[in-house]
């Protein structure tokens, strides 16, 4: 890292060197897991699960892509960075243990600024009871890059996908929906006018909920525990990393069915009803097409539900149909429309 042919005065990045920097960075992990054998400062981690199924995803972030450094506080973005991935982990019914961190730095990065960043990773790894054990740094030509791998456990019984929902099954989300999307609306629209006019400072007042949606996604380990306690086995299961829409289109395609949802049983938050109507869109169409609100989507047999019922962190909002290929929604006034999987740009050219 940080050779330079044509030399310049070093920043604080090159002084430290690489091996200071992680050094400098990891000096003060402790592990807490049993599983975790061996971590940061050998060639590789070690982590033993015994008679568990090891559960292994990565997600890949770069700026300016995936996130904007004018409106991301490092903190949360290595808070964020960690909890998208230990979403998938859960989506799967298991339990994330372990994370490892691989970071591509420019030299315009600050020490400060990375310091940041694991003070919002070590955080989540702390929260959720993970164990940060490895990791690669490099650096960067362009911005700052960051591929977090979550490993975990469960339970060969237990672990649930995306392929085996049923006819009949009830189709339930976790939480409410929308709300990390208008945060990304706001977070951009404050960032136009700063841009047109730096004087202006962002107002952000009363829109603290959507904004934390977007800045600091939680990841429903609650939801997990859930099932447990109440002994509920959903037959398939995924994150709302892209939307309601589109992630319950995969769980449909990939399990050969359709399904029928209704619009007014879709949980949204009134802060975002508030902010949508504010920026002239649709909460409904935010809900279904926005995306990164880490929910937990999944569907339980008919069986399972009075053990639902009562849970006020999920809401049934519909059921799976034999009718592959066919996903439906009801709206208010019991109309009956396609549902497809869009991104959110669809929802910016709504006129
Ligand atoms: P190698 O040359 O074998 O890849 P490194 O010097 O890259 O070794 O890493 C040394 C140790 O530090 C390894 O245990 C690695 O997992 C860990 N590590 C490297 N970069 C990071 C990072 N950004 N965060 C956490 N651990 C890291
Ligand atoms: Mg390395």
């Amino acid at each position: 890292m940080l050779e330079d042919k044509n030399p310049k005065p070093l920043n604080e990045l090159e002084e430290l060197g690489e091996f200071g920097l992680i050094q400098h960075l990891t000096e003060n992990i402790k592990l807490k897991n049993p599983s975790s054998i061996k971590g940061v400062g050998d060639d590789a981690a070690v982590i033993e699960y015994k008679d568990k199924q090891t559960v292994v995803t990565t997600d890949l972030l770069v700026e300016g892509i995936h996130f904007d450094m004018i409106y991301t506080p490092l903190k949360h973005l290595g808070y964020k960075a960690a909890t998208v991935n230990l979403s998938d982990v859960y989506a799967m019914n298991a339990t994330p243990k372990q994370i490892t961190v691989s970071i591509a730095v420019s030299n315009h990065m600050s020490i400060e600024g990375l310091e940041e960043l694991y003070e919002g990773i070590l955080l989540a790894c702390e929260v959720y009871g993970v164990d940060l054990v490895g990791g690669d740094t490099t650096s960067s030509t362009s911005g700052l890059i960051i591929s977090i791998t979550a490993i975990g456990e469960g339970d060969k019984d237990t672990l649930v996908f995306r392929d085996e929902a049923k006819e009949n099954d009830l189709i339930c989300v976790s939480g409410d929906l929308g709300g990390a999307f208008m945060g990304l609306q706001l977070l951009e629209r404050e960032k136009q006018i700063f841009q047109e006019n730096p004087q202006v400072q962002p107002d952000f007042s009363g829109y603290d909920y959507v904004l934390e949606r977007q800045l600091k996604p939680e990841p429903r380990k609650d939801v997990v525990d859930m099932f447990k306690e109440i002994g509920v086995h959903p037959t398939s299961m995924i994150d709302v990393s892209d939307g309601l829409s589109s992630d319950l289109i995969h769980i449909c395609t990939q399990s050969n069915v359709g399904c029928t949802i209704y619009e007014d049983k879709i949980p949204i938050d009134p802060s975002t009803i508030t902010a949508a109507e504010e920026m002239q869109l649709d909460p409904i169409v935010c809900a279904l097409n926005g995306g990164e609100d880490y929910e937990l989507l999944f569907t339980i047999s008919l069986d399972d539900y009075n053990k639902i019922k009562d849970q006020k962190r999920v809401a049934v909002i519909g059921h799976i149909t034999s009718d592959e290929g066919s996903y439906q929604i009801v709206s208010k006034d019991e109309k009956i429309h396609q549902l497809t999987a869009q991104g959110w740009n669809s929802i910016l050219k709504k006129d």
